[in-house]
């Protein structure tokens, strides 16, 4: 047995974990293991690709099996990173549609979460840009999916409960340089910073830092990020190459103890992040402006050996302006915000498991203590009464009462499962939890 976690390193538990090193090896694990969950690279914050029984991971397969440098088109093995897939495209001059905000995932698991980036109010997730699927099934078939089926539907973000995706097929999307055109805004509060959200749905990409410890008139302050590719034309010589950026991370060294993060470090460090952000437009890689956090490895370290929590919701928008509100409040009344919480809008969702909604996405971390596991479910009230929910790929302790009443297609999911895995091959830690 190995002891595994996700990126949250909350639930560690102890899994029969088996790496099949290619294709071949990895389909006679779905045939003879009575169940399984796939696992691609671990980012999953909680127990989404963890299965005591056993967890097949799917890095080994990790090949580029055909690529159309002039259709702009891709198909991949399911383990294959998006980093190095970017370091494969990004010479001919294509970039990923969508992209989460670490390139340290999977294409399997960009698929079965349905990650969105900086850019779904305008693109969509990761899905509606993939042309098909390779799908093992429970009873060992191998069947090709493609957008309009529902099998197709219910895999995009599916968690991995549908089976196991071997191949993806890609559209890329097309870029003339390896730069971001960012431009930086400040927004006093959260009023300020949904109208900022909506006046600017023009750019491709927009994301928000947000300030969770501020209070008052200054409840909500952020600073908002936004980002174009930039064309050719507005780089100087020697910036305008597609060369990708890999930047080497540095690696934090030891584990933090657990007093480390208080709100007295985490209020210093918001001051003076939000003092030193300066408002107006830069040039920066693709890897500082989408991947700032891979600049730390392991940076989940910092919360010490008890892990900790990423807390997702999504809130309608009509109901994000009163539903953020009462949440920061609450946060900022503990003083239990973390560094880096994130502020995204949201477009319409997809497939019947969907986390996305028209709304606003917010997103923080909160160090795995029982205060904190109390102030979550406190949080979760509030995302209830105001018709939102929380994403799965993210999620480690919600209850399942709450799930069921926020993912109002899942009976839609759990009859397509029902007839595809009787036996219930495909299961994970957090579908039992949830009653998937
Ligand atoms: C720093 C950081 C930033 C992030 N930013 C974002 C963001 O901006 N937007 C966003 O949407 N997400 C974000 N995430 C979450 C991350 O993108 C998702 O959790 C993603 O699913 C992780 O992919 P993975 O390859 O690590 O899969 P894992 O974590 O190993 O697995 C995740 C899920 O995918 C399933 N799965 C994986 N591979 C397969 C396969 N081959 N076949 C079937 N199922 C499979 C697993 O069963 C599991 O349910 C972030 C995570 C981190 C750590």
């Amino acid at each position: 047995m190995t002891r595994l976690a996700g990126w949250g390193r909350f639930p560690r538990l102890d899994v029969r974990h088996l790496a099949p090193p290619d294709r071949a090896a990895a389909l006679a694990a779905v045939v003879t293991e009575p169940e399984l969950i796939a696992r691609g690279n671990g980012r999953a914050y909680g127990d989404a690709a963890l299965n005591p029984r056993a967890t097949l991971s799917m890095l080994g397969l990790r090949g580029v099996l055909a690529f159309d440098p002039d259709a702009g088109r891709v198909v991949v093995e399911a383990g294959l990173l998006l980093g190095d897939l970017i370091a494969e495209i990004l010479p001919h001059g294509w970039f990923l549609p969508v992209t989460p905000g670490t390139k340290f995932v999977s294409v399997g698991g960009a698929v079965a979460a349905d990650v969105h980036g900086k850019n779904h109010h305008g693109a969509g997730g990761f899905s509606a840009h993939v042309a098909g699927i390779e799908l093992a099934l429970a009873d060992g078939r191998i069947v090709a999916c493609v957008p309009g089926e529902a099998l197709f539907a219910a895999t995009c973000g599916g968690m991995g409960l549908t089976g196991v995706i071997l191949a993806v097929t890609l559209r890329l999307k097309r870029v003339e340089t390896a730069m971001i055109r960012q431009e930086t805004r400040r927004c006093a509060n959260l009023a300020e910073a949904m109208a900022a959200f909506e006046a600017t749905r023009g750019w491709t990409y927009s994301v928000a830092w947000i300030d969770c410890l501020a209070r008052g008139a200054a409840l909500g302050r952020c600073i908002l990020l936004l980002g174009e590719h930039a064309r050719r034309d507005e780089v100087a010589a020697g910036q305008g190459g597609l060369a990708p950026v890999r930047r080497r991370g540095l690696r934090v060294p030891v584990e933090f103890p657990s007093w480390a993060l208080n709100r007295w470090s985490v209020a210093a460090f918001n001051e003076i992040y939000w003092r030193r952000a300066r408002p107006g437009s830069t040039l920066v890689d693709h890897d500082t402006y989408f991947y700032p956090l891979d600049a730390v490895l392991e940076w989940n370290r910092i919360y010490g050996r008890a892990g900790f929590l990423q807390y997702q919701c999504v809130l309608p928008k009509a109901a994000s302006a009163a539903g953020l509100a009462a949440i920061l409040t609450r946060i900022a009344r503990a003083g239990a915000g973390s560094f880096l919480s994130v502020l995204k809008l949201l477009g319409a969702p997809a497939g019947p498991m969907a986390f996305a909604m028209e709304g606003f996405t917010l997103a923080l971390d909160f160090p795995a203590t029982p205060g904190n596991f109390a102030l979550c479910d406190e949080l979760d009230a509030i995302v209830a009464d105001h018709g939102g929910r929380l994403y799965l790929a993210k999620d480690a302790r919600m209850g399942g009462d709450f799930f069921r009443r926020s993912y109002p297609r899942l009976a839609e999911f759990q009859a397509l499962r029902a007839g595809l895995d009787p036996g219930g091959t495909f299961w994970s830690a957090q579908s039992r939890r949830l009653g998937i």
